[in-house]
C-alpha cells in the first residue's frame, strides 16, 4: 500500500476514534453508564462492531470495551523515513475507524431522535434515513441473495453538478445496485443533488440516503454484516466468515466524489476490509496489486463518464444490462417507482377507469410470436392527463404450456411492467393501475412497448414451458370491456378451482424452500387450505411451479399414512421436512401452533401467538408498528421466531390463511383469535366475515380485541368477558 494512503488513513482513523470518544464521553456524563443505546428496529445490535467483535453493545457504558479496541487496534503514523508494507496497520485503523464511527452514531441517535426518518423513504422535507431497519434487511438482503441485485456502491462526497450526478446514480440504477449515500463535499451532498433534480429517494427505487457525514458510510458495511449472519447464517464474532463472505457475494465498492479527506481514507480502509475496493474522481495515489481485494483496492482520477463501468470492472461484478428494446432504462431497480401527479403523463385504472390484464393459453397455430398490437390509440395519440381503460391480454402457446400455468404467469406482469422506468404499476387482475410518466412519453416510450417487455421478460423467464407469445393492448372502452367479461369468467374459474380443493381429498401437498437461501431449516408445507406463509404460494401455485421447474423449490409432499388427524401429521410429512431440514426439525404438524407447529422464516405476513390469559390466541401482520398483548411488536417476533426454528406458541402465516378452514384447527381455529390489529381486521374483512357465519358466529370480528381496546391482556380481557368471546368457554389451550 502506498505509504501515502497509509499515513493518511491511519492520522483519519486516529482522529475520529478521538472525535467519537470524546463524544461517548460526554454522553456518558449527560445519560449516564446504564442508558440504553441501539439502531432502530434490529436484533443485531450496532452491527460491525457485534458482526466483527461479536460483542453486543446494549448501553453506553459497553462502548468502553469498544473504545479500548480501538486503540489498541490504532497503529502509530508511520514515520517519514520508514518504509514498511502498510496495509496490515492500515486495515486495522480502517477497522477502529468502523467501530469508532458505529459508536458515534449510536449516540447520535441518542441524542438526536429525529435525525433520521427510520424507514423505507423519506417524507417530504426529510432526506436522511440512517441505518436499514432488520425488515428492510430481510426485504431488501434477500436480493443480494437471488440476485435481484448483485451489491452496492457506496457513495460518498457529491458529483461537480447536477447532471452529473443524476448520470452516475442511473447508470449504477441501470446495473442494479443499490447506492448507498453519505458525507458530503463543498457542502453539496449526492443526495440532495438527485433530490433537487427530482429524482425519487430510498430502498425502493434502491437509492438510500444514509446522512450527511463519512461517519454514515457505516450503515452500509453494518448492512453488509448482518447480511452475512442474517443470510450467511455466520456467528456473530466470526470476523473471518463475514469478511469472506462479504469479498465473495456482496458486490460492493466505494466510489469517493471529490477531493478524498483524511476520514474519507479511514473508512474506506475500514471497507477494504470487506474487499470493497474505492474508485475516485481525484488523482490520488492508487493501490492497484491485488490482496484483499479481488483486483485492485483504490483506483484513482477516474473520468465521471467511466467511473461506473470502471467501478464494476474492478469489482469484478457480472451485471446483465437487460438488452430489450425499448426507449427507457429497464430493470429491478425501478420496480418501486412512483409516478406522481406532477409527472403524470396518462393513467389507467386506479378506480377511475378499467384496466385488465390477461394471460391465456391458445393452440399453437394461434399464436404468431413476438406479435404486438394496440387495438385503438397508442401514447401518442392520447392527449397528456387523460385517463384511459386498457386491457393487457397475453396469448401464449406452446408444447409444455398448461391452463394451470396461467395464473402464475400473469402474476408476473406486475414485476416486469414495473421494470420500466417511468411506468408505475399496481395490482392484478381488473384492478389494475398504471401510471406512465411525462419523462417516459418524451423519451418515445408507447403502450406497445408494455408488450415488447412482456414477450422478452416470459421468453426469458418461461422459455422451458411456452414456445410463442403475442400480446394485445386495447384502449377503447368497448373492447376492453367486452374482454372484462370473458376474463371474469376465467378467474371465476380459477378460484373455484382452489376454493374447491381440500386438504383431505388430495394425496400431496407441495414443498416450498425458496427461503432456505436465509433461513436454512425452513420448509413450508403448501396444502390446498394452507398457503405458504409469505401469502405468495397457494398450493395450485406449487404445483404448477414444479411443474414448470421439476428439481425447483416446490417438491410434490406425499401425505402416507396418517399419524394425527386433529394436529395435521402425516408420516410423508414428518420425512420430507426431516430431509429438508437436514435433521433439524423431526415432526411437523400442518394444523397446530402448540404441538411441533410449522417452523417459521423472516417472511411471514403475520405472526400468531398464544395468549394464556385470555385462553385464546393473537396475530399480528407486519405492517403493524405498533405494541401488541404479548408483549413484542412483530420485528421482535419475526426476528425472534424467523430464523427456520419450530417454536411452539408461535407461528408465521399468511393473511390469506386465516380464513382458510385449516387455520390452526388443532386450537380452534379461528374461534381462537382474541386479538388483532385494527388494519388487519379491515383488510379481511369481508372473508372474515363469511367463514365466521360459516362456524355459527357471525359477529366474531367485532368480539375481537384490537389495539384500540388494548395491548395487554389485563387490557382486553374484560372487553373479550363483555362481547362473550367464544375462546373463553374453550377447553384451555396450554
Ligand atoms: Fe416459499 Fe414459504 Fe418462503 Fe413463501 S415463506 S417463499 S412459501 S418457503
Ligand atoms: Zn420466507
Amino acid at each position: 500500500m502506498s505509504k501515502i494512503i497509509a499515513a493518511s488513513a491511519i492520522r483519519g482513523a486516529h482522529k475520529i476514534v478521538n472525535m467519537a470518544e470524546t463524544e461517548w464521553k460526554n454522553a456518558m456524563d449527560q445519560f449516564g453508564a446504564n442508558q440504553e443505546v441501539s439502531f432502530p428496529e434490529t436484533a443485531y445490535f450496532l452491527p460491525v462492531i457485534y458482526g466483527i467483535l461479536g460483542i453486543p453493545v446494549r448501553k453506553l457504558g459497553d462502548m468502553e470495551k469498544i473504545f479500548n479496541i480501538c486503540k489498541r487496534l490504532l497503529p502509530e503514523v508511520p514515520a517519514q523515513q520508514c518504509h514498511l508494507p502498510y496495509l496490515g496497520p492500515a486495515l486495522d485503523a480502517g477497522m477502529a475507524t468502523l467501530f469508532a464511527e458505529e459508536a458515534y452514531e449510536a449516540i447520535q441517535y441518542l441524542k438526536h431522535p429525529d435525525l433520521y426518518f427510520p424507514d423505507e423513504e423519506p417524507p417530504e422535507g426529510k432526506i436522511w434515513l440512517g441505518a436499514a431497519n432488520d425488515i428492510i434487511l430481510r426485504k431488501r438482503g434477500i436480493e443480494f441473495v437471488d440476485g435481484t441485485a448483485p451489491g452496492f456502491a457506496a457513495v460518498v462526497g457529491a458529483a461537480p453538478d447536477q447532471e452529473t450526478a443524476v448520470k452516475i446514480a442511473q447508470e449504477l440504477q441501470a446495473r442494479n445496485l443499490y447506492v448507498f449515500m453519505c458525507a458530503s463535499k463543498n457542502g453539496e451532498k449526492l443526495a440532495l443533488q438527485l433530490q433537487n433534480a427530482g429524482m425519487q429517494l430510498g430502498w425502493p427505487v434502491r437509492l438510500v440516503p444514509f446522512g450527511p457525514d463519512i461517519y454514515e458510510a457505516v450503515f452500509a458495511l453494518g448492512f453488509a454484516v448482518r447480511a452475512a449472519m442474517s443470510f450467511g447464517g455466520i456467528e456473530p464474532g466470526d470476523y473471518r466468515k463475514i469478511l469472506i463472505y462479504n469479498k465473495d457475494r456482496i458486490f460492493a465498492f466505494v466510489l469517493a466524489l471529490g477531493e478524498v479527506s483524511e476520514e474519507w481514507y479511514a473508512t474506506a480502509a475500514g471497507a477494504i476490509n470487506f474487499g470493497f475496493p474505492t474508485i475516485a474522481d481525484t488523482p490520488i495515489p492508487q493501490i492497484l496489486p491485488t490482496g484483499v481485494c479481488t483486483y485492485e483496492h483504490v483506483v484513482s482520477n477516474v473520468p465521471h463518464s467511466q467511473i461506473v463501468s470502471k467501478a464494476v470492472e474492478i469489482r469484478g461484478l457480472k451485471v446483465t444490462v437487460s438488452s430489450i428494446p425499448i426507449p427507457v432504462p429497464f430493470g429491478p431497480a425501478f420496480e418501486g417507482e412512483r409516478v406522481r401527479k406532477e409527472e403524470l403523463y396518462v393513467e389507467a385504472g386506479g378506480g377511475k377507469t378499467l384496466a385488465i390484464e390477461l394471460t391465456t393459453t391458445l393452440p399453437l397455430s394461434e399464436v404468431e410470436d413476438g406479435r404486438i398490437e394496440v387495438i385503438g390509440p397508442d401514447l401518442d395519440e392520447i392527449p397528456e392527463g387523460s385517463n384511459i381503460p386498457l386491457a393487457t391480454l397475453i396469448e401464449v402457446a406452446g408444447r409444455e404450456m398448461q391452463d394451470e400455468f396461467e395464473p402464475i404467469l400473469e402474476r408476473y406482469i406486475h414485476d416486469y411492467v414495473n421494470y420500466i422506468n417511468g411506468v408505475m404499476h399496481i395490482g392484478q387482475r381488473d384492478i389494475v393501475w398504471l401510471r406512465i410518466s411525462k419523462k417516459a412519453k418524451e423519451k418515445g416510450f408507447l403502450l406497445k412497448h408494455l408488450g415488447t417487455v412482456i414477450h422478452a421478460k416470459y421468453h426469458e423467464v418461461f422459455g422451458n414451458i411456452l414456445d410463442k407469445v403475442q400480446v394485445k393492448i386495447y384502449t377503447l372502452e368497448e373492447n376492453v370491456q367486452l374482454l372484462h367479461s370473458k376474463a371474469k369468467e376465467i378467474w371465476r374459474h380459477r378460484d373455484e378451482r382452489l376454493a374447491g380443493i381440500t386438504d383431505d381429498e388430495v394425496d400431496v401437498f407441495y414443498s416450498c424452500t425458496l427461503c432456505q437461501s436465509f433461513a436454512p431449516s425452513h420448509v413450508c408445507i403448501v396444502t390446498p387450505e394452507r398457503t405458504g406463509l409469505c401469502g405468495a404460494f397457494s398450493w395450485l401455485d406449487c404445483r404448477a411451479s414444479n411443474r414448470i421447474n421439476p428439481k425447483g423449490p416446490n417438491q410434490p409432499v406425499k401425505k402416507e399414512l396418517i399419524i394425527d388427524e386433529r394436529l395435521g401429521q402425516w408420516e410423508g410429512c414428518n420425512k420430507f421436512v426431516n430431509i429438508a431440514s437436514r435433521g433439524s426439525i423431526e415432526k411437523v404438524s400442518i394444523y397446530s401452533i402448540m404441538v411441533d407447529p410449522m417452523t417459521t422464516c423472516g417472511c411471514c405476513e403475520c405472526v400468531a401467538v398464544v395468549l394464556p390469559l385470555c385462553n385464546g390466541l393473537m396475530t399480528v401482520n407486519r405492517e403493524y408498528k405498533g405494541d401488541t398483548p404479548c408483549g413484542m411488536k412483530f420485528t421482535t417476533l419475526a426476528g425472534t421466531i424467523g430464523g427456520g426454528k419450530q417454536t411452539p406458541g408461535f407461528l408465521g402465516h399468511s393473511k390469506f390463511n386465516i380464513t382458510q378452514k385449516k387455520f390452526m384447527a388443532a386450537e380452534g381455529g379461528i374461534k381462537r383469535l382474541v386479538w388483532m390489529p385494527k388494519m388487519l381486521k379491515e383488510e379481511i374483512r369481508e372473508r372474515f366475515t363469511k367463514r365466521a357465519a360459516e362456524i355459527g358466529i357471525p359477529d366474531l370480528l367485532d368480539r375481537i380485541a384490537d389495539e384500540t381496546i388494548g395491548i395487554t391482556e389485563e387490557e382486553i380481557l374484560p372487553f373479550l368477558q363483555q362481547k362473550r368471546h367464544p375462546a373463553l368457554e374453550m377447553e384451555p389451550i396450554m
